[in-house]
């Protein structure tokens, strides 16, 4: 019997592909393996968002060249976006590699690696035309744990300039509604209660649908994807279903307590979507809301399709229809050509938006993407290095501001097990995903249980709580 290593880079969504990959080996009887030194099969899921996450696949994987030498059974392979753009220069830079996998391949992995018995290099990098869900048959089974993502939608239509997504996952792929609900369905089955729906762009969901259709001959016929022949959601009879019909079917799902996204696009953002978040329950009060920057010159070289202005007054729309709402963000230093004013304009954008919390890069010039071509525009390191540090001093400051506001308040904890630095605390996170550290409570023993906590401290990343009262023997799922 055959083992499996899969490493995994970048996002949520390639954590979801790869629980996609390690269902397919294990239908061919494979078992994990406890590291890449000792498997039979080392598979890397990689990201290409940014020039570091490239280096850091590279010198893993060459690591491994001494041991695919030593052992011609050993098979090495390459799945995820890098391998999807990059196909060729992976052979060039580790041509010990076996096998490339692109990112709508993954169910052909197994098939590739019995090829590669034969051939020195097999790759798989064809994208469908997204006439069946890419999804079908590679839904990670048996669920494990109490969390779990659910792709929706694969691939962006989108075109920021900076943005390699588009080339390396393709056009927007939504899959159907019914297979969504079913999936979410299945996973509350299997004890699973807090469900992370997964898109580039999930607030678009759908809209490829109304696409397709339009350009099918027998139109409304061919519509595998739609709920029904015309999709119908509180009496309203609609052709393709939104984002926010899947919001509030999803939460209506037995057994789902918590339901969270990511990412919409704040361009796509709609009133409805706000409503469906607060009428639903189990939807939690957490968004995440990718800024990228707070000039408009930029914004628009970016592509974004809003302004400073208008992303806050959706921003001041969410918070008004979603009480106690937390909101995350992304925001890109040194895009090409940015100026000291108009990185200026982002700090005040940012600090007026008061996030809870920011994701913030560094620009990383991606080949093949517009802004990528515009080296004359590349802003110096140094400027970027120091424009960084400004940037975190004022997102840090909204973040610690909104966790002392926390302080006092009783918040329900979904308990993710023992904290990792000490097993006599245990780890969870409120509805509005802040990490919270509970002292002696067995986080072990209450892993996947709802707790309730009052906060009696903040820190800059997490906060910390105590138990209202001892959990009942045997808690689990719910207190
Ligand atoms: N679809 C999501 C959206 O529109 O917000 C973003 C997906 S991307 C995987 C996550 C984040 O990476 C982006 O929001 C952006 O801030 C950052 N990013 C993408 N390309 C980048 C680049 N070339 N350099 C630096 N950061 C980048
Ligand atoms: Fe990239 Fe823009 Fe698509 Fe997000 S919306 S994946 S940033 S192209």
């Amino acid at each position: 019997m055959k083992s499996f290593y899969v490493k995994t880079f970048g996002c949520q969504m390639n954590e979801n592909d790869s629980e996609r990959i390690v269902a397919v080996l294990r239908r061919q009887g494979m078992t994990p393996a406890l590291s890449a030194d000792v498997a039979d099969v080392v598979v890397f899921n990689t990201c290409t968002i940014r020039e570091n996450a490239d280096n850091r696949f590279f010198g893993q994987v060459n690591m491994l060249r001494e041991r695919r030498v030593r052992e011609p059974g050993m098979r090495i392979v390459v799945a995820g976006c890098l391998a999807q753009g990059e196909k060729d220069a992976i052979f060039d830079r580790a041509p010990h590699v076996d096998v490339v996998v692109g990112t709508h391949a993954i169910g052909s992995i197994a098939d590739l690696l019995e090829r590669s018995d034969e051939e020195r290099h097999v790759i798989d990098v064809s994208i469908g035309d997204g006439s069946i869900d890419p999804m079908v048959d590679l839904v990670p089974e048996p669920a494990e744990g109490h969390k779990a993502w659910v792709t929706i939608q694969t691939g962006c239509d989108n075109n920021c300039a900076f943005c390699i997504v588009p080339q390396v996952r393709g056009p927007e792929v939504s899959r159907p509604f019914g297979a969504i609900v079913d999936e979410v369905r299945r996973l509350a089955e299997q004890g699973i209660s807090e469900v992370t729906l997964l898109g580039q762009n999930v607030n678009s969901y759908g809209r490829d649908l109304t696409k397709r259709l339009r350009r099918t001959s027998d139109g409304i016929h061919d519509h595998g994807f739609l709920a029904g022949p015309v999709y119908v959601s509180d009496g309203i009879r609609r052709i393709r279903p939104l984002f926010s019909d899947l919001l509030r079917a999803v939460s209506g799902v037995d057994g789902i307590r918590r339901v969270r996204f990511t990412s919409p696009h704040p361009k796509d953002m709609r009133e409805e979507t706000f409503a469906a978040m607060a009428e639903s329950p189990a939807v939690c009060e957490s968004l995440h809301f990718p800024l990228q920057s707070g000039s408009d010159r930029v914004l628009a070289a970016m592509h974004r399709g809003y302004r400073g202005e208008r992303f806050f007054e959706k921003l001041e729309l969410a918070r008004s229809i979603i009480p106690d709402l937390a909101v995350t963000t992304d925001i890109i230093v040194g895009f090409p050509g940015e100026t000291e004013d108009e990185f200026e304009a982002t700090l005040e954008l940012v600090a007026r938006c008061e996030f809870d919390s920011a994701f913030t890069f560094i620009y990383s010039p991606r080949p093949g993407t517009e802004a990528g071509a515009w080296t004359d525009k590349f802003v110096d390191p140094e400027v970027i290095r120091d424009r960084f540090e400004r940037l975190k001093l004022v997102t840090e400051r909204s973040g610690a501001a909104k966790h002392r506001a926390r302080v006092g308040k009783i918040e329900e904890i979904l308990i993710d097990g023992p904290s990792k630095r000490d097993a006599n605390v245990a780890s969870g996170r409120t509805r509005q995903n802040k990490l919270v550290h509970l002292a002696g409570v067995d986080g072990e023993r209450l892993r996947g249980s709802y707790l309730n906590a009052r906060i009696v401290d903040a820190g800059a990343h997490f906060l910390h709580g105590e138990l209202l009262g001892p959990p009942a023997r045997g808690a689990h799922a719910s207190c």
